[in-house]
């Protein structure tokens, strides 16, 4: 019998399944179960299960709700291994990054078990006679997300986690192409004390988001994926009255300076260019090599370095990285690379059809670096998400930085070099939204916030943290007196002052 990933709607699963869509095992390439996509009556009765569950959630004090985040954040880390395994078998990443994701996101269930210190509201006495006032942070009601295949344990805990501790009930849409991790880590959501109703989940497409998008009940959206729909989510969103934040693609550059420590940068650059199969938005695609020497240098230590890693299943942990997410993604990136070739770049190491023992029908693409890339080849302006570095030479900081802030894309970036001058002149100017100063993958921890610049980020607030709070609460702001007895105030026509 066929396994049907269902939806998990007022704490009990259900498979809506008139229509479904299967779910792959990247590394074999054979569907291995089906997932159901959602009609418009299912997320209407997810939708429903949350606003039925928000007054009484949004009542419980902030203490309670914390609570339960200490015992979903015991429960994740006990269920660590099988959550790895869910993700492996349908996203394709091996043990330790899958291990890595997860950490992420229960770092992000750590910072909401903080949730009653950071809603405490502002107070100042004595605003006039009498008179004290305070600003205090209410949750929006139901709120939805919707997030990619790429991490499907960490995205939605960006999410989920702190906007129900701050007292919002939620309906989250994840990726239809890998489903399980995060259904499973639902129920464990659950298992830790949340009450039916607070989390819901619905697997699905289209259909699905639109109903989020437009239905009155949803007071706030928070989107991650690829640009294009990041930006239809945010017009529809926006368009519909709803608050949204929407994050999209990237084209992550990293400055490689001639007085860089070389060795250092290259062992930096194969992680964040190759790990996860470049499948991830914060992955460094381009090298930006100031001077030839440089250029060469990092060629040639980066085409001897490649020789070592190795592309294969989530199964073996020995593996570097594993497939990329379906036979359609794996052609779409074949086909960057020979654009790239065609256009007059040089291949210097080509992983296009790369021979995988016993997983000879798997969606594997072979690290790939591509030297003499310019800004006008469509290799170099497009989003490619997967395992290619691709090298542009310039012949200066300041031509390397143009090319950065001209770009679509301003989601993160970083510099290799000694030069602390040089470093802090590159963070103060680049366009970007987050910057690392030899760290390859500058994601802000949970106690910052995740978001990028330009085209990488639809809305005013980032992703979780401190914006993250902001984001899932509205300010009230309330004043109050209580006259002594026997002082009453005069009518006054003239606005209020404390002249
Ligand atoms: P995607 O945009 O295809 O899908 C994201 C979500 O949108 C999924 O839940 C999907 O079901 C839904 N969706 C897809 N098409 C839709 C449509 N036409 N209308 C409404 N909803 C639709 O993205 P993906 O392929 O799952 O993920 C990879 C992309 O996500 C990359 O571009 C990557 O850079 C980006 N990403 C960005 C961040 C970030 O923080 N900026 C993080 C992770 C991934």
């Amino acid at each position: 019998m066929t396994t049907i990933a269902g939806h998990l709607i007022n704490g009990e699963m259900i498979a809506d399944s008139t229509r479904t869509q299967p779910v792959f095992n990247p590394a074999t390439g054979q569907a291995t179960k089906e997932v159901a996509l959602a009609s418009v009556e299912t997320v209407e009765a997810a939708i429903a299960a949350a606003q039925a569950a928000y007054p009484e959630w949004r009542n419980t004090p902030a203490i309670k709700r914390a609570r339960v985040m200490f015992r979903f954040k015991e429960l994740l880390e006990q269920n660590a291994d099988r959550i790895c395994e869910l993700i492996g078998e349908e996203h394709g990443k091996i043990s330790h990054d899958a291990a890595g994701e997860l950490q992420r996101g229960i770092e992000n269930v750590e910072y909401a078990c903080g949730i009653a210190e950071l809603l405490k509201g502002e107070y100042s006495k004595n605003v006039g006679p009498g008179i004290d006032s305070w600003s205090e942070f209410q949750p929006l009601g139901v709120v939805a997300g919707i997030t990619p295949f790429n991490f499907p344990a960490m995205v939605p805990m960006w999410m989920f986690p702190l906007a129900i501790a701050c007292g919002n009930t939620f309906v989250l849409k994840p990726s239809e192409r890998d489903p399980s991790s995060t259904l499973f880590i639902a129920q464990l959501a659950h298992e830790a004390g949340l009450p039916a109703g607070v989390l819901n989940v619905v697997n699905g497409d289209k259909e699905a988001v639109d109903v989020l998008l437009t239905d009155e009940r949803i007071k706030a959206v928070s989107f991650v994926g690829s640009t294009p729909i990041a930006e239809y989510i945010y017009s529809t969103a926006n368009a519909n009255g709803k608050r949204c934040q929407a994050l999209g693609g990237a084209k992550n550059h990293a400055i490689v300076m001639p007085d860089a420590d070389m060795d250092n940068a290259v062992n930096q650059l194969l992680g964040a260019a190759f790990g996860s199969s470049g499948e991830r938005c914060m992955a460094l695609s381009v090298a930006v090599a100031v001077g030839d020497a440089a250029a060469d240098a990092l060629v040639s230590k980066m085409k001897e370095a490649m020789q070592n890693l190795s592309v294969g299943a989530y199964s073996d942990s020995s593996n570097d990285f594993g497939p990329v997410i379906t036979r359609q993604h794996q052609q779409k990136v074949n086909g960057y690379i020979s654009s790239a070739e065609e256009d007059g770049a040089t291949v210097v190491v080509d992983g296009r059809n790369p021979q995988v023992e016993g997983f000879e029908e798997g969606f594997f693409v072979g690290a790939t670096l591509i030297d003499g890339v310019t800004p006008q080849m469509v290799s170099y302006k497009e989003e490619i998400f997967g395992p290619v570095l691709q090298v542009v030479r310039v012949n200066s900081m300041q031509e390397a930085m143009q090319l950065i802030d001209d770009h679509e894309y301003g989601n993160g970036t970083c510099i290799f070099t000694r030069d602390g001058e040089a470093a802090r002149y590159f963070s103060d100017h680049i366009q970007v939204g987050m910057v690392g100063i030899n760290v390859p993958l500058p994601v802000p921890v949970a106690y910052h916030s995740f978001g990028g610049w330009k085209r990488s980020l639809f809305g005013d607030l980032h992703a979780y943290g401190p914006d993250g709070v902001r984001f899932y609460t509205k300010r009230k702001t309330i004043t109050q007196r209580w006259p002594s007895a026997g002082v009453r105030e005069g009518v006054n026509f003239s606005m209020p002052t404390m002249k």
